[in-house]
């Protein structure tokens, strides 16, 4: 085909309009409940309130005497209130005892405030005597007091949906006494590599052959963002294959295909060919570099459109389209509320050559410089420079309409670590 004719039928589009014609056709997949214990990096599928109060009584911040404030307004070094300690209090323990005028409880961090008193001197404050405290400074009315439900209150919605889970999360599921929580169903993501040029990592390098490397950079990146990774292998560059490879990877119950190669204009890149012959071709091209072949379409499966995402070959660009487009497909699996991938503000280094009209995405190393990060780009940015992957601590974004990259400019970074 022409290139006029190829513009005409495939406009290139903006890496917005490309994200959300893929984003467009995906829907959250099923919840299922999993013990927390295995719910790291989960997504939530409901909204998670407090059943009660935590804490769910009012108790000490600190080890030292529990007592009714008013004893201690005029007490100092000079004149110490003296009060009598009628008893000790543990964390995990309940007092039986009431604080009265002129008497104080010795109490440990955690333990409930008791009743009648209404503030806890900490230790450093006291002398103590016998059965005796003596208080040399005076404490407000709620001092050293952590009220009830100062962290959550009960009907709070704590976690909401949608959420990654983090150690923090889980922390928090567990003071709210739950032991499950409903998560979405991890996305089934097959992965095929296609190319005469590849073998498998353990095959002998024959002349002309290279290593498969997209289909283990792509399923590390699966299983980053919380997919499961369903390796097709190795399709050549041919038709046929292609497709037979693509029904095996939806046989087994794949949510999303992510292709890598066979892309572009050159002779053998048939992906666009199976796509348009098995399914539907939606968009191909996207004004970004690297990353500019992506193709995105679907194939049909049991009444079902599985998503496909035709990816370039060369495994920086492969690995870049993954991290601007197949992240976001999988967070949309998930049903996941956030789709931006954390970024900084960063400062340039050095310049860019060859900017051109599309949104480039720079590898760069992150310096820290007195509290603001300098991007240092990491050398050849060539699309099949993979050790430009390997020392990046992000991605720098060059917006489509800056016709020169120069060292000082201000940049936004997507992390990588
Ligand atoms: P393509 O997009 O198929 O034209 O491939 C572009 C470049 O990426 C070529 O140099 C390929 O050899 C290389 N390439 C394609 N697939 C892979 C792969 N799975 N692993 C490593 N390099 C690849
Ligand atoms: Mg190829």
């Amino acid at each position: 085909m022409e290139k006029r004719e190829l513009d005409g039928l495939y406009p290139m589009l903006s890496v917005e309009e490309a994200r959300e014609r893929v984003l467009s056709r995906i829907r959250p997949l099923e919840p299922e409940t999993v013990p927390i214990t295995e719910a790291l990096g989960r997504v939530t599928a409901e909204d998670v309130a407090a059943a009660y109060d935590i804490p769910p009584h009012a108790n000490t911040a600190m080890d030292g005497y529990a007592v009714r404030a008013a004893d201690t307004m005029k007490a100092s070094p000079e004149h110490p209130a003296r009060l009598r300690v009628i008893a000790d209090l543990a964390a995990g323990y309940v007092s039986d005892k009431e604080v009265s005028p002129g008497t104080a409880i010795r109490i440990m961090t955690g333990a409930p405030i008791p009743p009648g008193t209404d503030a806890v001197v900490r230790f450093e404050w006291t002398r103590r005597n016998g059965d005796w405290v003596e208080i040399t400074t005076p404490v407000s009315v709620g001092q050293e007091v952590r009220p009830a439900g100062e962290d959550v209150r009960t009907g709070e919605t704590v976690i909401p949906r949608g959420i990654v889970l983090r150690p923090q999360e889980i922390g928090m599921l567990a003071a709210l006494g739950r032991r499950e929580v409903v998560v979405t169903r991890r996305p089934r993501v097959g992965i095929l590599a296609t190319g005469d040029e590849l073998v498998e990592i353990d095959a002998p390098l024959a002349p002309g052959k290279i290593r498969n490397a997209n289909t283990y950079s792509n399923a590390a990146q699966v299983k980053k963002h919380g997919g499961i990774p369903v390796l097709l292998g190795i399709a050549r560059d041919r038709e046929g294959e292609i497709a037979k490879k693509l029904q095996e990877g939806l046989q087994q119950g794949v949510d999303l295909l992510l292709v890598s190669g066979g892309v572009s204009v050159g002779d053998f890149d048939v992906v666009k060919k199976v796509l348009a012959a098995e399914g539907r071709i939606d968009f191909w091209r996207v004004r970004m570099k690297p990353g500019k072949p992506l193709a995105f379409g679907y194939l049909e499966f049991n009444g079902r459109e599985v998503p496909v995402i035709g990816m370039p070959g060369n495994p920086v660009s492969v690995m870049v389209s993954f991290e601007i487009f197949a992240r976001a497909a999988i967070l949309t699996l998930l049903g996941a509320r956030d789709l931006e991938p954390f970024s900084v503000q960063a400062t340039l280094a050095d310049g860019v050559p060859e900017k051109d009209e599309r949104r480039h995405y720079v590898r760069v190393r992150l310096e820290d410089r007195d509290g603001d990060f300098i991007a240092h780009p990491t050398g050849d940015q060539g699309s099949g420079i993979l050790s430009s992957m390997v020392k990046a601590d992000g991605l720098a974004i060059i917006p489509e309409d800056w016709d020169r990259v120069e060292a000082g400019a201000r940049v936004r970074v997507i992390l990588l670590r």
